[in-house]
């Protein structure tokens, strides 16, 4: 049978008990839900601030579907382009405070699409070895050159832009703004200035930021104050702003250029209205509602300071994803699978999305868990924890 080497593959990963089944959650993505059939303390959702289910935005998405439909009927370049996505470009640029943003089908779409569409054979990119998968497809799909350098080693980024100097093509300095494994921020002062001093274009990636860090979840570059020097923003409207897309801030040219160059923008059919309703309402939320970033950035104090208590390793996170690391695959999926029979939903993650060696669960606070919720969560680590061996 034809296919029959990928059994073989996936009969190999049941053998090394690396094999997951999708977790199915029954109802909604809230901070204590039902994952199969059974009712666990959720971390791993990236419903950082509770909009999956704000009432102000599940308002918005059926308001929207009632005046204008479920479906947008087109790509954006043909007829595709509705009233409404116009108008959250317009609110999310003014709310980065860029010139202009264009909305992808979603954050993949948006690295990957903006990447390719930019560089070509012949040009140079400089990359962080932890940067997300995205960025790394649409890297692959510009045929540029790609050149890696050590996780936040600026003076290796600097190397590497000095190397490249004398050859011809662009050159684009790039990095998530928050790594969504490790949980920590890129150092974007440095980057900037390593970018500017070599004629680099630079771009951000704020997946994890968006909604998170920087004045009412501006993101990385408000975090780190290098307005204007950023080329390229980009954004999730999938994690804290609680629906499903992607977006690219920066100059009404760039934007401009990738409404004709992008693929994913000129091949692919646009969000139905209540996507885009539903984010337009988010972004109000971030305005009114900073509490609620204030509760997820208390929560995530709290989980990091138990978890390190606790003895274990959280490597390097600044944010509320924070790992805990474990070494093996096989242990982190022991781990994870004991924590869920003891009723607490975190990820185990192994090789390929995390480097060998450094297998790890990885947690997610949101700002709608209670202490006591985290505080149950700490208990059952601890309890999981030393029986696994992981902690004394
Ligand atoms: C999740 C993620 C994306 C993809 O965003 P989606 O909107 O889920 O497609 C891109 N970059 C990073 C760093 C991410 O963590």
């Amino acid at each position: 049978m034809s296919l029959q080497y990928l059994s073989d593959e996936l009969k190999t990963l049941r053998e090394q008990g690396l094999y997951q089944k999708l977790r199915v959650l029954d109802g909604e993505q809230l901070p204590v839900a039902t994952f199969d059939g059974k009712k666990v303390i959720n971390l791993s959702s990236n419903n950082y601030l509770g909009l999956n289910t704000h009432p102000r935005l599940r308002e918005a998405a059926l308001e929207a579907t009632r005046r204008l439909g479920v479906g947008s009927g087109a790509v954006r370049t043909i007829a595709g382009t509705m009233r409404i996505h116009m108008e959250l470009e317009e609110k999310i640029a003014r709310f980065k405070n860029t010139e202009a943003c264009v909305v992808f089908q979603s954050g993949f779409a948006a690295n990957a699409g903006t990447v390719a569409a930019i560089l070509k054979k012949g040009d140079i990119i400089i990359s962080d070895e932890l940067n997300h998968a995205s960025i790394i497809d649409g890297c692959r799909l510009s045929r540029a050159d790609i050149r890696v350098f050590p996780h936040k080693d600026v003076a290796a980024a600097e190397k590497l832009l000095q190397e490249a100097q004398s050859q011809p093509g662009h050159k684009l300095l790039i990095s998530d703004g928050v790594f969504s494994m490790e949980g920590d921020i890129a150092p974007l002062p440095r980057l900037c200035d390593v970018a500017e001093r070599y004629g680099a274009i630079m771009m951000v990636d704020d997946a994890h930021a968006s909604g998170v860090l920087g004045r009412n979840g501006r993101g990385t570059i408000d975090h780190h104050g290098v307005h204007g020097r950023v080329h390229i923003q980009v954004g999730t409207l999938s994690k804290a702003i609680g629906s499903l897309g992607g977006y690219v801030c920066g100059s009404r040219d760039l934007i401009d250029f990738l409404y004709h160059r992008a693929r994913p923008f000129l091949f692919s059919t646009s969000h139905p209205p209540s996507v885009t309703a539903t984010c337009m309402a988010a972004f109000d939320v971030l305005e009114e509602e900073p509490e609620r970033i204030a509760r997820l950035w208390e929560n995530t104090r709290f989980i990091k300071k138990g978890l390190q208590g606790l003895g274990f390793n959280t490597g390097m996170s600044e944010t509320p994803i924070t790992p805990v690391i474990v070494g093996a695959a096989k242990l982190a999926h022991a781990l994870s699978r004991r924590l869920f029979e003891e009723g607490v939903f975190a990820q185990g993650i192994g090789f390929p999305t995390v480097p060998e060696g450094k297998a790890r669960v990885r947690t997610i606070v949101t700002a709608t868990h209670t202490p006591q919720e985290l505080q149950q969560a700490l208990d059952v680590f601890a309890r999981v924890g030393r029986e696994l061996g992981i902690i004394q």
